[in-house]
């Protein structure tokens, strides 16, 4: 497996030298709105520090970071009331992996909503994220 690349994307939003649509932040961990959701309120919670996937990461940035995983995924079910939700992570390109430092997606499911196809290059209207990560942010306890 490749060596961790920090000229990646995400990488760049930790930096601060591109924007997202944050919902939680503390000194190890971030979460924000996927640009390209596939479904409302899909959100990504990445760990502050480097690795391109789960395979190389640090095993106590790991336990740290399911645990904000699930801080993040009750602001998600207590802001939108989903009727479910899917927490996945892709390891490398076979996998389905478009993004090589570490993070978990956290989509919640509407019953009679199909979700929409993961990557699918169709950005989500920026006014909508900015909202959904109001809504999230409200409702951390
Ligand atoms: P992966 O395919 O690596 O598991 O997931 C990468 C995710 O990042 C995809 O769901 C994709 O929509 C999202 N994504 C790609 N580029 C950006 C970006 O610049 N900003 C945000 N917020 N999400 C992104």
């Amino acid at each position: 497996m490749p060596a961790y690349d920090a000229d990646n994307i995400f990488a760049k939003i930790i930096a601060g030298d591109i924007p997202s649509h944050k919902v939680y932040e503390d000194e190890d961990t971030l979460a924000f709105m996927d640009v390209m959701p596939q479904s409302r309120g899909h959100t990504l919670v990445i760990p502050k520090s480097g690795s391109r996937n789960l395979i190389d990461a640090d095993p106590e940035v790991l336990s740290d970071l399911i645990q904000k995983v699930q801080i993040v995924a009750h602001a998600v079910n207590r802001a939108l009331s989903p009727d479910g939700m899917v927490v996945k992570q892709f390891n490398e390109t076979p996998a389905g992996q478009t993004v090589f430092h570490l993070h978990f997606h956290i989509i919640p499911v509407f019953e009679g909503q199909p979700m929409g196809r993961h990557a699918d290059g169709e950005m989500a209207d920026q006014d909508e994220l900015a909202a959904l990560a109001e809504e999230i942010r409200a409702a951390f306890e």
